[in-house]
């Protein structure tokens, strides 16, 4: 499906809203000089447009299967994975030192976001290997860094996460795969992983999997879990691919969307692997990648949403309905415009959140500062969590756009939606990313809201000259999100946060994506970005109001019914 890359939003929002500026005057990124940053983008945009976006409808229409125990691709996907991994791109943020490019985290997210947008199913394959080479990079022994990262940045081997066990979904601390020490140093691995993301491929030549498992002594929940490197074939004295290892694809998932994508049961039947981090300490080790997933996965959400809109956008401008003023097509049409403008708002809001995140990382790395440090974890979860559900509302608009044409496949409008709907669900549930936002993000006593919100009131004061009203509402917005944090802070009781932990989360989103819209305006001064900011502060910011209302009222009011009046 065609796609264009939005490269001049990428670039105004790096250089002029989230502060590239900062990340770059850092030792550490010091070669992200602008020219490298525009020559990223824009080689990344050729990439996304002309080789994976045609291989978007072949992996919808030719899902993954499996022939013999072997999983086969989708057409022309592994000519895509062998651009992506030729071109660099797994390892963009990776160390030069294991053959990486180095780059902020920024920039990579900008490319991510373009591969989703162009092949969301492809994508998610370097997407694990990323997370995967982040989390043996902090946690892995030398020798373990020295053998695997080299192969993973390169993409001749690739990388996937399993935690998921039947019985242990978002309680991870409930699974039951064993690991037993072999005597050598490694371990054997038994035990059963559910929904596990591209566990097999037809093009590299290994697939290295980070399983959770728990050693016989363990003690149960997630202080008991450890985290193990179990490749499909064991290295050999070369480091080559050699011996396969005791692991096996049970069967592939019939899914909703996301068809290119394998989505695999695997048995584990005492396989080999080397322990990642310390013993019991998985959970922390396997944290670093899924923090790396979720600020991913959010961005697969926003690729889509950008990906869904172009198509909504073109296919408005071409039907002809209805008696509208103007020239007839149905783009003219109040209710039309209401749902294209949204989708484009909703999407560069989402895009700056997720920018703004990726910006904390690259100064949390760079500088150590904790300050950077805690504003990162602040945000990964509202990046996830408003990133998908932007992807999936502005999908679910997009087929609206379509009227009749949305419900039938042909025009590639439903598989966005199908595609993208799983990105709420897989990489912890955006419930989940919510009770993490209002109970360990606010940890702190609320530090780290509070000094976010201060920035944004600054913003806003530097606003009135010239966007008073505009300035004004986001000022006052986030007044009333500092008065509820406050209450959620002072809240002793964690089911009464949990209950409103969604409307919380997505308030907080709405707060930050109109000082993503407002700080755009006053950057660009005249031109479109100041109706764009104005649709979105006067229109879709009130949200924020009945949310928090929402987030007050506690848990009292959802056990008023039981379960057997919910099932009268
Ligand atoms: C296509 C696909 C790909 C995936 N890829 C991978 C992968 O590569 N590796 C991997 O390990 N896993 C993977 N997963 C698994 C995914 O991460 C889980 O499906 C997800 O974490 C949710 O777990 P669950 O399905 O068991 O749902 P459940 O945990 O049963 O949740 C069901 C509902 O209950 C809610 N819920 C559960 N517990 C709580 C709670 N304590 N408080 C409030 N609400 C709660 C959830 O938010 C959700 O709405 C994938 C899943 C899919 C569908």
């Amino acid at each position: 499906m065609s796609y264009r890359a939005p490269l001049s939003d990428f670039e105004f929002l790096l250089s002029d809203v989230v502060g590239l500026d900062q990340v770059t005057a850092t030792d550490r990124f010091a070669d992200a000089t602008p020219d490298v940053v525009r020559a990223i983008l824009s080689e990344a945009a050729k990439l996304s447009e002309g080789v994976l976006a045609p291989l978007q409808r072949p992996g919808d229409v030719h899902p993954a299967r499996l022939e013999n125990g072997v999983v086969r691709t989708s057409p022309g996907f592994a000519e895509g994975y062998r651009a992506i991994a030729e071109g660099g791109w797994i390892g963009i943020a990776a160390p030069p030192a294991y053959g990486g490019l180095g780059l902020p985290m920024a920039l990579a997210t900008a490319v991510n976001e373009m591969m989703s947008a162009a092949c969301l199913s492809l994508q998610l394959n370097p997407l694990m290997t990323q997370g995967q080479i982040e989390a043996l990079e902090h946690h892995g022994s030398d020798a373990v860094r020295a053998l695997y990262l080299p192969k993973l940045v390169s993409g001749d081997w690739c990388g996937t996460m399993n935690l998921t066990e039947p019985q242990a979904g978002s309680d991870v601390g409930a699974l039951r795969t064993r690991a037993e020490s072999n005597g050598d140093g490694t371990f054997a691995i038994t035990g059963q992983k559910i929904y596990i993301s591209w566990a097999d491929n037809d093009f590299t030549t290994n697939v290295c999997h980070l399983v959770l498992a728990r050693l016989p002594d363990a003690v149960p929940g997630t202080k008991g879990i450890s985290l193990f490197l179990v490749p499909k074939y064991l290295p050999d004295a070369n480091g080559d691919a050699g011996p396969a290892n005791d692991l096996s694809v049970v069967s592939l998932e019939h899914k909703l969307g996301l068809h290119g994508s394998p989505t695999a049961v695997m048995e584990y039947s005492g396989a080999t692997g080397w322990m990642v981090g310390p013993e019991n300490g998985g959970m922390a080790a396997m944290f670093t990648m899924m923090n790396n997933a979720r600020l991913g996965v959010g961005v697969q959400g926003i690729g889509v949403a950008e990906g869904a809109y172009q198509h909504a956008l073109a296919y408005a401008i071409e039907r002809r309905q209805g008696r509208a003023g103007g020239k007839g097509s149905i783009v003219e049409h109040a209710d039309v415009r209401r749902m294209l403008t949204t989708m484009k708002v909703d999407t560069y809001a989402a895009r700056g959140i997720a920018l703004l995140c990726a910006v904390a990382i690259d100064m949390g790395v760079a500088t150590g500062d904790p300050v950077w440090r805690a504003r990162a974890a602040l945000l990964t979860p509202i990046t996830k969590a408003f990133g998908t559900d932007t992807g999936i509302e502005v999908a679910q608009q997009g087929v609206q756009v379509h009227g009749g044409m949305g419900f039938v496949e042909e025009t590639g409008a439903a598989q966005y939606l199908r595609d993208v709907r799983v990105t709420a669900i897989y990489e912890g549930t955006n419930g989940i990313q919510s009770m993490d936002l209002v109970a360990r993000k606010l940890a702190d006593g609320g530090e780290a809201v509070y000094r976010l919100l201060d920035e944004i009131q600054s913003e806003a004061e530097a606003a009135r000259n010239g966007l008073s009203g505009l300035a004004q509402a986001v000022w006052d917005a986030a007044e009333t999100l500092r008065e509820t944090t406050e209450w959620l802070v002072a809240c002793d009781d964690l089911q009464d946060r949990f209950a409103g932990a969604v409307p919380y989360l997505r308030a907080f989103a709405r707060v930050l994506g109109a000082h993503v819209h407002l700080r755009s305006a006053r950057m660009a001064g005249a031109g479109p970005r100041r109706a764009l900011a104005a649709f979105y502060i006067e229109r879709l910011l009130p949200e924020h109001v009945g949310l928090l209302a929402h987030v007050q009222a506690g848990a009292g009011g959802l056990y008023a019914l039981s379960v057997e009046d919910l099932a009268a």
